[in-house]
């Protein structure tokens, strides 16, 4: 099963990865993660991405697509993956459709998780203190929910048109979203 999630910054798409992808043995591809790790790593890729990530812009979408369709073709990735912030804009999806039809992978639903503005600012303040993340102050917080807003949000219609999206609340307990998920991912498994 091959799964997308989509959601602003701080509902909780990380969480709920890590629960889902547990159950159901599959890979858990955070493009935050990867990129995170490659900073730590000062390697080419981290030490392009780092400055775009410190302002809470996009990594430009060439780095991202080349860089997700070198890890959608190694043998980990042939049974299942969870897509955690990729795509993020309309030109990764578009290449994505591109990379996916070329490896011969379809992606099964793309999970929308949503929660209102203030719920999502005070989670990222409160992450903020102990994530050590460089992007969680109050004014990069702001700037990557515009960005989401700008430029991830238009996703959720191209999804919606093909059929694809599903519509989850993001507010609640987390073993409650996690059940929600698991029952309309469960056809896929
Ligand atoms: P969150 O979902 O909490 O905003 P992530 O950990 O997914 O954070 O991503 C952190 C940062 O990494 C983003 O603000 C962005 O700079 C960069 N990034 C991650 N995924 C992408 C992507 N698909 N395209 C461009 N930049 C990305």
């Amino acid at each position: 099963m091959n799964l997308i999630f989509l959601g602003p910054p701080g509902v909780g798409k990380g969480t709920q990865a890590k629960l889902l992808c547990n159950k159901y043995g599959i890979l858990h591809l955070s493009t935050g993660d990867i990129l995170r790790l490659e900073i730590s790593k000062k390697t080419t890729i981290g030490n392009f991405a780092k400055e775009f990530i410190d302002k809470g812009e996009l990594v430009p979408d060439d780095t991202l697509l080349k860089m997700m369709k070198d890890r959608l073709c190694l043998d980990d990735a042939q049974n299942g993956y969870l897509l955690d912030g990729f795509p993020r804009t309309i030109e990764q999806a578009k290449g994505l459709n591109l990379i996916l039809k070329k490896i011969g992978h379809k992606i099964d639903s793309v999970i929308s998780l949503y929660a209102n503005e203030d719920e999502l600012v005070n989670r990222l303040i409160k992450r903020g203190l102990t994530s050590g993340r460089s992007d969680e102050s109050i004014e990069i917080i702001k700037n990557r929910q515009k960005i989401y807003l700008d430029q991830t949000s238009p996703l959720l219609s191209y999804y919606h048109n093909v059929g694809l999206l599903i519509k989850i609340n993001g507010v609640g307990e987390i073993k409650y979203i996690n059940d929600e998920i698991i029952k309309i991912v469960n056809q896929y498994a």
